[in-house]
């Protein structure tokens, strides 16, 4: 654990899925949160988790040592910096915690900077149950400084903190990885299909590619077919999980980056056009269900 460097008094702003259960453990740990959400919903549970609720993101900012951030994208992170920046004491540290594009999150840390503020991202993994068990990863771009007085926070909320750079390179990390998931569930799923085709079961598919060159987290702790893995989503009607809208988001970052950067990707193009079709159908089911389509496009049900 690193030394305590940063006050009491937490902003937190977007209390959803992800931000709800991320504050509720800072306040179990002697944190004070001032949280702010314009969903009423939001608001009663971060309440009952023991939250002052205040009535603008702005006021929470104005009354914190730092602030958090669990929003839906990118647009609404730099409308809220908009928003509360200028509130703020000077010298601040701004977390972002969303997913966002990595040229937003850069220009989110130098619309801080330039109010005088400290600024990092800090998207994380694990999903709804790390949120809640305090179990997540956390990639986080910015100056080692800032890093350091965040780091307390971060343990509280993670079971993983890895420091990967300056401003954007913890995005960079998200979707790098985020990227390279999406593509290994679609060949492991067009694999498994194919193998369905040539007379392989799904235990014998297992048995062999578990412990093979082809094997993958997506087989061996994420199975796409059910049976392998007990708790894959598989065995759950895909339930997720990770839902197919989330990997269809964090493959559109991953597209825009690729073409950004000049990057020859095009595999992780295709990955970001499959799932952005599938998501048109299935938004809410688990990505590993992109199985599924396949086999239906295949002419098998
Ligand atoms: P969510 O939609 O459940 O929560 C977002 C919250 O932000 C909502 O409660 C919404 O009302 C609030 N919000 C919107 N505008 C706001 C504003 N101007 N000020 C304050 N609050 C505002 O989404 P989530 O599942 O909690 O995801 C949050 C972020 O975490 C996303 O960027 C997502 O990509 C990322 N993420 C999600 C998961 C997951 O499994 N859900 C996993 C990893 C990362």
């Amino acid at each position: 654990m690193s030394t305590e460097n940063i006050g009491k008094k937490v902003g937190f702003l977007g209390l959803g899925h992800m931000g709800g259960p991320m504050a509720a453990n800072l306040i179990k740990a002697g944190y004070e949160v001032l949280a702010f959400d314009p969903v009423p919903a939001a608001q009663d549970q971060a309440r009952q988790d023991g939250a002052t609720v205040v009535a603008t993101a702005a006021e929470a900012a104005a009354a914190s040592d730092i602030v958090i951030t669990m929003l839906p994208n990118g647009r609404i992170v730099l409308d809220v910096y908009g928003d509360v920046l200028a509130a703020a004491k000077p010298g601040t540290l701004f977390v972002d915690c969303s997913t966002i594009d990595v040229a937003d999150a850069q220009a989110a840390a130098e619309l801080a900077a330039a109010a005088g503020h400290r600024a990092l991202d800090a998207p994380v993994s694990g999903g709804v149950a790390g949120a809640a068990a305090g179990t997540l990863t956390f990639m986080v771009g910015g100056a080692d400084a800032d890093f350091a007085d965040a780091l307390p926070l971060l343990e509280i909320m993670g079971g993983k903190v890895v420091h990967c750079g300056g401003a954007g390179v913890g995005q960079a990390a998200k979707i790098c990885n985020n990227m390279l998931l999406g593509i290994s569930m679609i060949g492991l799923s067009e694999a498994i299909v194919l193998g369905e085709k040539l007379g392989l079961t799904h235990d014998k598919f297992f048995d062999v590619v578990s412990t093979a060159s082809g094997q993958s987290w997506a087989l061996t702790s994420y199975c796409p077919v059910p049976g392998p893995v007990p708790t894959s989503p598989a065995n759950n009607d895909y339930k997720p999980g990770f839902a197919t809208a989330l990997m269809t988001k964090d493959l559109g970052l991953a597209a825009n980056a690729l073409q950004a950067n000049g990057v020859d990707g095009q595999i992780g193009q295709l990955a970001a056009d499959i799932y952005s079709r599938f998501n048109q159908d299935e938004a809410g089911k688990d990505f590993s269900a992109i199985v599924t389509d396949i086999r239906k496009r295949s002419g098998e049900e």
